[in-house]
């Protein structure tokens, strides 16, 4: 199957155990073309598991996540160039300017050496690096680290974005430009899969919204016309207590379904 047309990001019933931790249980979650899917959850639930999962940076234990309809494990550069990702802390060349880390990302995803240079200025003009471009990424705060880890997922007009707690260490200005990248890459029919504590941010951003608790999906919530913050909280506690019963009854967790 040609990567045009297909689904941006399939996960069937992965799985992933560290030791005696399973931090994702039997996940099944897809993306479609031009949607913009939140993950939420406490701490330790397993939202960057299963980014890293979704990205092949670590291998499941069960079930398969596939990217343009080919299994991750397997999936080529042609895939690959369509994704673009920020998970935990941005990646940068630390001797390398801004400008410098940019044109590297957008060559590493394909762009051609006479595309690279627009899409450079691009990105870097949209989140806000103008008067950091030459400054080495070593030195930069860690709000303007973060903005060019996204600059690094969005250089190359990704198909599928993929992001960690992307708002974590930016200003409320960073969160606003971000917030427009993320909502014109879907209607331009990128798939985009957020992680994020802020509620208030994922009800303005998000078409769809995933509760991970314990490492499963235990339910889906409208990100608007209800309040987030007491329907996540409602949707984790009658989670806990189906896994009390079920325990209580003697159930081990991998029969439940
Ligand atoms: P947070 O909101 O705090 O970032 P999270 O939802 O991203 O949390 P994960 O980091 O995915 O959660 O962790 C899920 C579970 O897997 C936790 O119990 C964590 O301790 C465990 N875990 C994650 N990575 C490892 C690892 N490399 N080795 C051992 N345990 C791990």
């Amino acid at each position: 199957m040609s990567a045009r047309g297909a689904t941006p990001l399939r996960c069937d019933r992965l799985v992933k155990r560290f030791g005696d931790v399973t931090a994702i249980d039997r996940l099944d979650l897809h993306l479609d073309a031009g949607e913009v899917v939140a993950l939420i959850g406490l701490n330790g639930a397993g939202k960057t598991t299963f980014m890293r999962l979704a990205l092949a940076m670590i291998r499941p234990d069960g079930g398969t996540a596939s990217v343009f309809g080919r299994n991750v494990a397997t999936a080529g550069p042609d895939r690959w160039r369509a994704v673009g990702q920020m998970i935990e802390t941005p990646f940068a060349y630390p001797e390398l300017t801004v400008a410098e880390n940019l044109w590297a990302a957008a060559r590493l995803h394909g762009l051609s050496r006479s595309q690279a240079p627009g899409s450079v200025t691009w990105v870097i003009e949209r989140l806000g690096l103008g008067g950091y471009a030459d400054r080495r990424s070593s030195a930069l705060s860690l709000g303007n680290r973060q903005r060019l880890g996204l600059a690094s997922a969005l250089v190359h007009s990704p198909r599928l974005l993929i992001l960690d707690e992307p708002t974590s260490a930016l200003d409320p200005a960073g969160v606003v430009l971000l917030r427009d990248l993320v909502q014109e890459a879907a209607r331009t029919g990128a798939a985009v899969l957020v992680s994020s504590h802020h509620l208030d941010e994922v009800a303005r951003v998000a078409d769809r919204v995933e509760v991970i608790h314990r490492g499963r999906l235990v339910g889906e919530l409208p990100p608007r016309g209800l309040d987030l913050e007491h329907a996540f909280f409602e949707m984790v506690r009658a989670a806990d207590l189906d896994a009390t019963e079920s325990s209580a009854l003697g159930g081990s967790s991998e029969e439940v379904h």
